[in-house]
């Protein structure tokens, strides 16, 4: 894929200035709007690659920015918000955000979110991508028509639940999907004994999945957040 363009979507200037500087020195290319309505103009007139989005912008809150793009779009959209409260961050995943990054936040760290949702563009559009029937990822690989998964070429012994969470997560890699996304797809509701059922099944899952459950290489916990399927070398 040719250097993507960014949509940088920030109001206060210093902020800005260091992601546009960030973004240059790395030899990105990127559009910066200011406030929501020009994110929302510019997200739709240039189709930028990945969305940078600020959530406290001058003329409307950054979750109605997303909605709106997601009314039209699934360009990858990463929060980047003063917000530290686990709250905004689940809503703006739960409006469509693909990922979250808190303020202050380090160059490197903004670098490897950017990096992460490239890969997983790039993922979309190959033949492992997210509508195959087979899924690879590092020793990983799940074959969906059939209903297994395999790591290191032997067949995981997973029940029903934990082969629908594990292709849920593996359809979105790369991506935080909340607690109440990822009940509403197993269980088709979200109650807060379906949240405590989904720590259980993920505990069971990563068992049988990660070689050291306490360094986990595939699943990701995001703490009173979700879960993200990462992308394995
Ligand atoms: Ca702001």
């Amino acid at each position: 894929m040719n250097k993507p363009t960014i949509l940088v979507v920030e109001d206060d200037a210093p902020v800005r200035n260091l992601m546009i500087t960030t973004l240059k020195t790395h030899e990105y290319k990127y559009l910066t709007a200011p406030t929501g309505q020009e994110a929302v103009m510019l997200a739709s007139s240039h189709n930028p690659d990945v969305v940078f989005l600020d959530l406290g912008l001058p003329d409307m809150d950054g979750i109605d920015v997303i909605r709106q793009i997601r009314s039209w779009s699934n360009m990858p959209i990463i929060v980047i918000s003063a917000r530290s409260e686990d709250e905004d961050k689940i809503s703006a995943l739960d409006a469509g955000a693909d990922d979250y990054l808190t303020k202050p936040f380090s160059v490197e760290e903004l670098l490897a979110r950017l990096r992460v949702t490239i890969r997983r563009l790039s993922m979309m559009n190959t033949d492992t991508g997210a509508d195959s029937s087979v899924y690879i990822n590092g020793n990983l690989k799940i074959d969906f028509p059939a209903g297994c998964a395999f790591l290191n070429g032997e067949e995981l012994k997973l029940t029903p639940i934990e082969f629908k969470l594990l292709c849920l997560l593996a359809k979105n890699t790369g991506k935080v999907l909340t607690h109440t996304y990822i009940t509403q797809n197993i269980w088709g509701r979200s109650w807060d004994n379906d949240v405590a059922s989904l720590r259980v099944f993920m505990v069971t899952l990563r068992k049988k999945l990660e070689q050291g459950p306490d360094s986990p290489e595939y699943i990701q916990t995001h703490v009173g957040i979700g879960y993200r399927m990462l992308r394995v070398e």
